[in-house]
């Protein structure tokens, strides 16, 4: 086949051999259209299919290949039909299970005739059994011929095997050309696009090798090579692909370096009048996030940062420093919280931190109605506002700043990444260009930092203030529910206070809620001599601030809650923590429920109260809880231990969903691929852009998602 004049990317599938308009219906359901298409199908497993295996030698929970005799088929009418067919060849007997079948299949098994087969023995009724063998009839006279690299396994759907799939995938790979003729693709969609510099300084290889090394690696390849990606042709693709994304985060970055921002010079009247008011003294970590802030405040291009720090480590102080910086020159800010409830807090704190300075402090959410919020948005619209505080309503449409100066975004993970680049776009329809601050609840994993944060600069509070105590963890199981509420006595005898989480059931916010009330009524019976209160995310704003106001007043000693206080609540008092099923939540997401007590100065505890039996899992996680305090640390388990799209919050929306690479099995390859993108961002621009369409095609646009 001539390849020069192939452009894989525009040959239907329907050119292959055998792929008429049904199979290609099928294929197109799992976004297969064209050749190309076809070569970037990438299998998720292998299996050894290089030798026959004698029937006599296997065993139960073996994976073989076996060839044999149809003794007989027949239907059997048990608790479920199923088709049962005995093959022998000269060292014993298997049988074959099917509990679907056609009756083409039924015929074809006809006594007599030759069938290889391939699948996972088991013990059966009837002794070694296979259910739903891969197989096909043997030809009179075929040579035993087996494959001679290792069989793939492709992601398949209904109606469309194994077999067939490889079948065409062998057709598609005959169009690549040979080894030293890669040049014949040039122009076309599978052309090399990495310069020989790039391929020999990481060790990669070429495009077209690696596609035929995943789809065909040879027999000595080890079958976990694909699981932990040390498959060559798969190491080449990850890194290709982590490339073109980090590209595209560049890309982002340098785009927005381009435009014009306002400079503030920094105020430190007006901040030495901020820092006398409070009553603690910043940490060096604080100093030092501010510091970097604050120069890139100064500078005339957009800032786009990201401040991290545990949980406690005061970075809301941080965004109240920057913020008085933009307000100092006579620009607005606008700081966005995920949930009312946090940013609620937020609009107390900073009217009791700025009104004294004579700074006017606005809030808005969606439930903002009525006069309050025509006021509001005029208010906004000419300036008079100069901090509006709320949730994701900042941005609606009707709102227009009149000179916006300054975005803090606090607790990013809530939002995904989508979100924040379309935030960013929205924000530059107001043709300012605004500075960027996004604050993490907790640490982000360095990995995913390189990755999905690759557009923003980094600021890290690595320190605590001073005089906390670490809080000590418990994991119980509920069978010994009632120690804990002799513990939770104890507590309140004390005079601390203590926490009761009821955990997300099904992610459903009403059974939450439900289940909230009636763990509270349960508790207060329980607990007769105990001030039970109840907070969840159905609650009117009003009711929600008025019991978070009697539990910090101490009128309530235990306050029963949904996940809604993960973030920002704050009550010193409050040294004890039980947190109900908490297998169901990640452990950053608990890590930032356990900063909600040690917050004062008395030893603390938080009781993980799991429900029996408890997976291995699951107890891996939580004794992660019960090691360690450190939210970097944890951060990274998390991430180990689910996986980067539960962690981020993004598997739906795709921008953390590659197609080959995976952030934890590839985290090594990230030092380099930041390497290789500034090699090519200054040595060969003129990849960046097909070798973004070639893996993030039109989706390259998120921030209009
Ligand atoms: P987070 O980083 O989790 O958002 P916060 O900004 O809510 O943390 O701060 C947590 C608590 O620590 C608050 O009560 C805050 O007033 C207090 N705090 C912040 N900085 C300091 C400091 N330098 N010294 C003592 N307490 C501090
Ligand atoms: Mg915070």
């Amino acid at each position: 086949m001539n390849a020069a004049s192939q452009q894989l990317d525009k040959i239907p599938v329907t050119r292959l051999k055998g792929v008429g308009a049904a199979l290609e219906k099928k294929l197109n359901s799992i976004g297969i259209a064209t050749l190309q298409d076809l070569l970037f199908h990438l299998p998720f497993r292998y299996e050894d299919r290089s030798r026959v295996a004698s029937i006599g030698s296997i065993a139960a929970g073996d994976t073989v290949q076996v060839q044999g005799e149809v003794m007989n088929a027949d239907i059997q009418f048990g608790r479920r039909r199923s088709l049962r067919c005995t093959i022998k060849d000269n060292s014993g007997f298997l049988t074959l299970r099917f509990f679907h079948f056609s009756n083409a299949q039924k015929s074809s098994l006809a006594v007599g005739s030759q069938i290889r087969c391939y699948g996972e023995v088991r013990r059966g009724r009837s002794g070694l059994e296979i259910f739903h063998p891969e197989y096909r009839v043997v030809r009179d006279n075929e040579e035993v011929v087996v494959d001679n690299c290792l069989t793939a396994i492709y992601p398949a759907t209904e109606g469309l095997g194994q077999a067939r799939l490889r079948s065409i995938a062998n057709q598609a790979l005959a169009y690549l050309p040979a080894k030293d003729n890669a040049q014949q693709l040039e122009g076309s969609a599978l052309q090399e696009f990495l310069p020989p510099q790039i391929i020999q300084k990481f060790h990669l290889h070429s495009l077209i090798d690696a596609i035929r090394l995943i789809h065909r690696p040879p027999l000595e390849t080890p079958l976990s090579w694909l699981s932990e990606g040390k498959n060559p042709g798969q190491h080449r693709l990850s890194f290709e692909e982590l490339l073109a994304h980090r590209l595209c985060m560049r890309r982002f970055k340098s785009d927005s370096q381009q435009q014009p921002a306002p400079n503030f010079a920094d105020s430190p009247e007006l901040l030495r009048r901020f820092l006398a008011q409070l009553p603690f003294t910043l940490t060096n970590g604080q100093q030092r996030a501010y510091k970097e802030i604050s120069e890139d405040l100064a500078r005339a291009c957009p800032m786009l940062r990201l401040l991290q720090g545990d949980v406690g480590s005061g970075k809301t102080v941080v965004a109240a420093l920057s913020a008085l910086q933009a307000i100092a020159a006579g620009y607005q800010v606008a700081l966005m919280a995920p949930t009312e409830l946090l940013a609620e807090q937020h609009y107390a704190n900073f009217c009791q931190w700025f009104e004294p300075l004579d700074i006017n402090v606005g809030w808005l959410s969606g439930k903002t109605k009525g006069k309050h919020r025509v006021e509001q948005l005029g208010s906004v619209a000419d300036g008079s506002c100069q901090l509006l505080v709320g949730t994701h309503a900042l941005f609606q449409d009707e709102v227009i700043y009149k000179k916006l100066g300054l975005i803090i975004i606090d607790e990013q993970h809530r939002f995904g990444v989508h979100q924040r680049l379309a935030l960013r776009e929205k924000a530059n329809q107001h043709a300012l260009n605004p500075h960027q601050l996004v604050m993490t609840a907790t640490p982000i994993p360095r990995t995913l930092a390189m990755s999905a944060y690759a557009d923003l600069d980094n600021s890290i509070i690595d320190e605590l203030p001073p005089g906390r105590i670490p809080v000590n963890t418990a994991i119980i199981s509920n069978d010994r529910r009632d120690q804990v509420m002799q513990r939770i006595e104890q507590a309140c005898k004390e005079n601390s206070q203590a926490y009761w989480v009821c955990t997300l059931i099904e992610e459903s916010e009403a059974l939450e809620c439900q289940a909230a009330e009636v763990t509270a009524e349960q508790l207060a019976q329980q607990l007769p001599e105990i001030k039970v209160g109840l907070i969840h995310g159905r609650m009117k704003p009003q009711e929600k601030a008025q019991i978070m106001q009697r539990f910090k007043q101490g009128d309530l000693q235990l306050l029963v809650a949904t996940t809604v206080i993960e973030v920002g609540v704050d009550v010193p008092n409050a040294s004890l923590m039980v947190i109900e099923n908490p297998e169901r939540l990640g452990l950053a997401q608990l890590h930032q429920l356990r900063g909600r007590v040690g917050r004062g100065s008395t030893h603390s505890h938080c009781i993980l109260l799991y429900q029996n039996p408890l997976s291995n899992a699951g107890k891996q996680r939580l004794s992660v809880m019960r090691e360690s305090t450190d939210g970097f640390y944890i951060a990274e388990k998390d991430l180990e231990l689910r996986g980067p799209g539960q962690v981020l919050g993004t598997q739906q929306t795709g921008l953390m969903s590659f197609k080959v690479a995976d952030i934890s099995r590839d985290a090594d390859l990230l030092d380099q691929v930041k390497e290789a993108s500034e090699i090519v961002l200054e040595q060969y621009p003129e990849i960046v852009d097909p070798l973004i369409k070639r893996w993030l095609g039109d989706n390259e646009n998120y921030a209009n998602v």
